[in-house]
């Protein structure tokens, strides 16, 4: 729910105004838990230690989960952020999220990657919403090899639609993912089956269920705009310094809002930063680009309001 309580006129473009009253909530912040990072190390095979990882790339010792957590919460109170998704980011680490939602459930929201294709994958999303109270289920269709129309999705998403108020979060166009880059892990996506189109078709199979597309479709912003003309439960995530930009040639943050805001609205706009590691912590620079951005547009306060926070609570009424 909006809390506005200020007025809703609107700026001139360029004309900065008082950020509006709101609460701020992150829609996507990703969990690098020692868990996680003990998978990269499994995968590049070299015999290291999460701790020997975390030297090599001038991380904070991720600790336990509930450490991370407790690290994640004073981030957020040091940048006024009340209310923050935290993504297990690699397949089989939902109960590190798990147990960072569970210390502290009015504060955190936990989402999880899930490889549908895993033998055991409806299972594992069953619960994982069920009894380790996560909200979101991530799929990465490129990452996984496993496209959109597979039947193995359409059982997951069936797993999502059977228990309401879960999200599928489905990231499309360019992914790249720095870790793996920096650790010189080999990233053998098929960026073909990231299309914001299969997703509409999912999203029109499953109206219940809300669908989150990051970073504006990642380059498929096109795409990914007709699935939120196509399905009123499409939403997009703002997260990231959205480098897809740079893709389409003279197209601006500005300009990508300005068009978001025409077809999808305020109220399908969910905020977020992509943030992920320590001691980089929360992504001041992303929230202000895009709080520019929006005040450049004019956009009243309500709609600031519910794209930085409004939106997120409306889809996460409570964490558990
Ligand atoms: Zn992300």
């Amino acid at each position: 729910m909006a809390e506005v309580g200020e007025s809703t006129a609107t700026a001139p473009p360029g004309q900065m105004r008082d950020i509006p009253v709101g609460m701020l909530h992150d829609a996507h912040c990703h969990f690098f838990s020692t868990r996680f990072l003990e998978a990269l190390a499994r995968q590049r095979g070299r015999d290291e230690s999460p701790l020997d990882l975390t030297r090599e790339l001038q991380w904070v010792d991720p600790e336990t989960p509930d450490a991370l957590a407790d690290r994640w919460v004073r981030e957020l109170d040091a940048n006024g952020v009340t209310r923050a998704v935290l993504i297990a980011s690699v397949p089989g680490d939902q109960s590190s999220v798990a147990a960072a939602v569970e210390r502290h459930p009015a504060r955190l929201v936990g989402y999880f990657m899930l490889d549908p294709a895993a033998p055991d994958a409806a299972t594992t999303a069953a619960r994982a919403l069920d009894e380790q109270h996560l909200r979101g289920i991530c799929l990465f269709p490129a990452m996984h090899h496993t496209a959109l129309d597979d039947g193995r999705v359409a059982a997951v998403i069936e797993v999502a639609a059977a228990r309401p108020g879960t999200i599928v979060f489905v990231h499309c166009g360019m992914l790249s993912i720095g870790v793996r880059k920096k650790l010189g892990l080999a990233s053998r996506f098929d960026l073909r089956l990231g299309d914001p189109l299969g997703v509409a078709r999912l999203a029109a199979a499953y109206p219940a269920v809300p669908f989150v597309i990051p970073h504006f479709g990642a380059g498929l912003f096109r795409e990914a705009l007709m699935a939120v003309e196509a399905c009123s439960n499409v939403y997009l995530d703002t997260s990231s310094s959205n480098g897809w930009i740079r893709h389409t040639p003279g197209l601006t943050l500005d300009e990508v809002f300005r068009t978001a805001v025409a077809v999808a609205g305020a109220s399908r706009l969910l905020f977020g930063t992509d943030s992920s590691f320590f001691p980089r912590g929360w992504q001041v620079g992303v929230h202000a680009a895009q709080r520019l951005a929006v005040e450049r547009l004019g956009l009243s306060a309500a709609d600031q309001v519910l794209i930085f926070g409004g939106n997120f609570d409306r889809l996460h009424k409570e964490s558990r």
